[in-house]
């Protein structure tokens, strides 16, 4: 059984002149446990949307997410809430999401303590966090606009992501961003945990060589909809 499945997901907004426009126009899909699903497409095509239906952050006017073969949208929000810590996400600008005036030890700390880790053992577990994304100690006292804006903030996010032990990680053009040798060091970082935790990845991207690189399977959106589907090679084989 799949981790997670996107079944028809439908989802249209308002265009500012009138109509309206699908942003999701019947997107299914399946991540395997374990493994990396790509999601790629141009600018507008739905990938997006498609990640914060999964994450609960848009709500779809038809279809369903299921997290190991349990729908979200049906669970009562004791269990909306519960699902929420399974699976996290990183995007593609982290300064975005941490507070200002937060260093990083709260910032992971607050990661803890909402799911319930005792003040006491919230700091070991952070420096347990950042040991797992490969920086130190000494990087719990520093605010986020004191880390090198590529790599350092993103692995910050990811051990934030990491603090609920999810079974998924959805990855919104998290290394876009990113210098090319950075870029690499990042995908290093999640091909390894993927390697020692089992970690599902949804990776979205616009890029195709970054796409190519981490996926195990592909999928190709167009104006809301799944244009091709398959197994990574494959799908890059077609002329
Ligand atoms: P992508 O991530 O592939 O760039 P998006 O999911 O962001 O695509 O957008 C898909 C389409 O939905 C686009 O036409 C976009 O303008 C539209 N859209 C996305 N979010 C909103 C919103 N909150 N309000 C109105 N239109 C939106
Ligand atoms: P609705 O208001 O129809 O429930 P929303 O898109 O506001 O639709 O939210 C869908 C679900 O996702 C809700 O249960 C909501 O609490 C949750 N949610 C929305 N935004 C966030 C967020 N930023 N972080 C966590 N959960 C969110």
């Amino acid at each position: 059984e799949p981790v997670l499945q996107a079944l028809d997901l439908v989802k249209r907004y308002r265009r500012p002149g009138g109509g309206r426009t699908a942003a999701l126009d019947g997107v299914s899909f399946a991540l395997r446990r374990g493994s990396t699903l790509g999601i790629v497409g141009e600018s507008g095509s739905g990938k997006s949307t498609a990640a914060d239906v999964v994450l609960g952050f848009t709500e779809p006017d038809a279809g369903e997410v299921l997290l190991d073969g349990l729908a979200w949208s049906t669970a009562p929000e004791r269990e909306r809430r519960a699902r929420r810590n399974r699976i996290q996400s990183i995007s593609q600008d982290p300064l975005g999401s941490f507070d200002p005036r937060a260093d990083v030890r709260s910032i992971l700390s607050e990661a803890l303590e909402a799911i319930g880790v005792p003040r006491c053992e919230r700091r070991d577990r952070a420096v347990e966090l950042l040991e797992r994304v490969d920086l130190g100690a000494e990087h719990l006292a520093r605010n986020p606009l004191e880390l090198s804006g590529g790599g350092q903030r993103q692995r910050v996010a990811i051990s934030r992501a990491l603090a609920t032990d999810p079974e998924v990680l959805v990855c919104d053009e998290a290394v876009s961003a990113l210098d090319v040798s950075i870029q690499a060091q990042v995908l290093d970082l999640l091909a390894e945990l993927q390697r020692s935790t089992g970690i599902s990845l949804l990776f979205i991207s616009h890029d195709l060589g970054v796409i190519r690189h981490v996926a195990d399977e592909v999928l190709v959106m167009r104006r809301g909809r799944v244009v091709e589907a398959g197994r990574t090679q494959a799908v890059f084989e077609h002329p």
